[in-house]
């Protein structure tokens, strides 16, 4: 019998990690805690994805699937492991049930957790109905039920998308870049507009971080081609006047106040840590960053790498990520877990 590989979080990491070792033959155990594989592209119901504009359901789905007709993994869903013991190639995971599963080596894919908005209260989110998530437009989009503010059920004429809600935001403890909330954000711009072409979208900014090749379908594909208005920003509050909502703040390119009004107020939600993450590192002795992340042990040479020998680590658990690079995180720790535990016991071996 080979080593199997102990998967935790069935999102886009883990889903590949889990096809990658159970392709190069080896028996995976996939550890989800929701009662649903597919992680936060399934579990939050986004829609169309970037940079594909495929729909989640399909992309994401298809990864689920051919995981869990994979003969070498077997799935265990709404369950969590309270307790990992021993030591490379000879793990005991034992689970909350009380189940107790033999592994060679871990890889951690317990991704991230969507900032709680209630967490920025200036800018209106639990005050206001009409000022939503950008997985709440995700839902409103998939769901086929179309953008619609929910206080009333109307069509919005003026929708804002505030960028960085819980990211760069140092007086919220909350340093880093989410990385793809601008493409997200203008992506979704995109979408507002073509189902509703009457439309106006703004989008408020500190900086436009549409990386790498996303700078020209995203970023000048939504004005040119959409005419989605950026603002560059800074704001200090989202109030009502009664009948819609408004936004206000400074326009810091001509350093006026502004304030605007709309019917709907989209906070484009950046990528906590897994509140998780805690309780994760204890019980797999695993190191944290300081920002609440896990740690890799070093950037080039294994990147999958955690401070305990044999558990690995991959995609969004690691800090913010996009769903390829947690994709090709995965499979690279999948293939760091084969090559660090052999694929035969050491008695198979002497045989
Ligand atoms: C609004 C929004 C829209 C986005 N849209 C895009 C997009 O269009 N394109 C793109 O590239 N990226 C997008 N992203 C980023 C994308 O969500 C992440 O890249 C992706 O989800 C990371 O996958 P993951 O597998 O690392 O983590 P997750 O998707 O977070 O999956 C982790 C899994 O682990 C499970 N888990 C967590 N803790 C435990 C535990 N203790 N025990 C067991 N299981 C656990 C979770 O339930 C979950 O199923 C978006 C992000 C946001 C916020
Ligand atoms: S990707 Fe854009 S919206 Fe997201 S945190 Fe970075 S700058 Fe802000």
């Amino acid at each position: 019998m080979s080593q199997p590989i102990l998967i935790v979080g069935g999102g886009p990491a883990g889903l590949s990690a889990a096809h990658a070792a159970a392709s190069a033959g080896r028996k995976v155990t996939l550890i989800e805690k929701e009662d649903r594989l597919g992680g936060a592209p399934i579990l939050s119901g986004y829609a169309k994805l970037v940079p594909s504009h495929e729909w989640a359901s399909d992309v994401i789905g298809a990864m689920v699937k051919r995981v869990v007709d994979n003969p070498n993994v077997t799935v265990r869903t709404g369950a969590r492991v309270q307790s990992f013991d021993g030591t490379p190639g000879a793990f005991t995971a034992t689970l909350k049930d009380g189940g107790k599963v033999e592994v060679g080596s871990a890889i951690l894919t317990t991704g991230f957790t969507h900032f709680d908005s209630v967490n920025k209260p200036e800018w209106g989110f639990g005050t206001y109905p009409d000022v939503v998530t950008t997985t709440q437009l995700e839902q409103m989009i998939s769901s086929g039920k179309g953008v619609r503010c929910p206080s009333d059920g109307r069509k919005p004429d003026r929708v804002a998308i505030l960028l960085c809600v819980g990211s760069r935001d140092r007086q919220i403890g909350r340093e880093w870049c989410s990385k793809i909330c601008c493409t997200v954000s203008a992506n979704l711009a995109m979408e507002i507009r073509e189902e509703l072409p009457e439309s106006n979208v703004y989008i408020y900014y500190m900086d436009i971080r549409t990386f790498g090749l996303y700078e020209g379908e995203f970023y000048w594909g939504s004005q040119e081609e959409y005419k989605v208005k950026y603002i560059k920003a800074r704001i200090a509050e989202v109030t009502s006047d009664g009948k819609r909502l408004l936004v206000k703040g400074e326009d810091t390119l001509v350093k006026r106040p502004i304030s605007i009004p709309f019917d709907m107020v989209v906070h484009a939600v950046g990528m906590d840590p897994n509140v998780d993450n805690m309780t994760i590192s204890s019980v797999f002795g695993v190191k944290l960053n300081k920002y609440g992340y896990i740690e890799r042990k070093n950037t080039y040479t294994t990147l999958c790498e955690t401070s305990r020998p044999g558990v690995f680590v991959a995609g969004s658990a690691t800090g913010p990520e996009t769903i390829d690079d947690s994709i090709a995180q995965g499979s690279a720790a999948a293939m760091a877990a084969l090559t660090f535990v052999p694929a035969k016991t050491p008695a198979e071996a002497a045989e």
